[in-house]
């Protein structure tokens, strides 16, 4: 078994196209899901520390669990949670990865914008890749 980890938005529109690029990407038969309204913006702010502390929680049992072997930290357009535009967004992703890399620094970390066609974009990476 094999697993990679995505903290998405709840939205449901962005289930599938993010699961499928991740099996791709990480070649993992599976994905495990932490979804939050606005990850991005959650992360990068930190406006509710213990929605952030409830994240990393999750991940961590991805993390130590199923051994993950990548996360992905996800924005996309039209959201609910994080109505930002989409170069905002970006920065929101930028700074929820720096954040993810301080916990998990040796676990490869990337960033996903889904666009209004439900195309799924790398914009970012922690540089953790061997
Ligand atoms: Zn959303």
């Amino acid at each position: 078994m094999s697993f990679c980890t995505a903290v998405n938005c709840m939205d449901g529109r962005v289930q599938l196209p993010v699961i499928r690029y991740l099996q791709d990407r990480f070649n993992v038969l599976y994905v495990d899901s932490i979804t939050e309204p606005g990850p991005n913006l959650v992360l990068a702010k930190h406006t509710d520390e213990d929605l952030v502390q409830s994240v990393l929680k999750r991940i961590n049992i991805s993390v130590d669990k199923h051994s993950s072997v990548g996360i992905a930290l996800v924005g996309h357009n039209d959201c609910a949670g994080n109505p930002a535009s989409r170069d905002e967004q970006e920065q929101h992703l930028i700074s929820g990865i720096q954040f993810l890399d301080l916990q998990y620094p040796n676990i490869p970390i990337i960033g996903l914008w889904v666009d209004e066609n439900l195309e799924v974009h790398e914009i970012e990476n922690n540089n953790s890749f061997v």
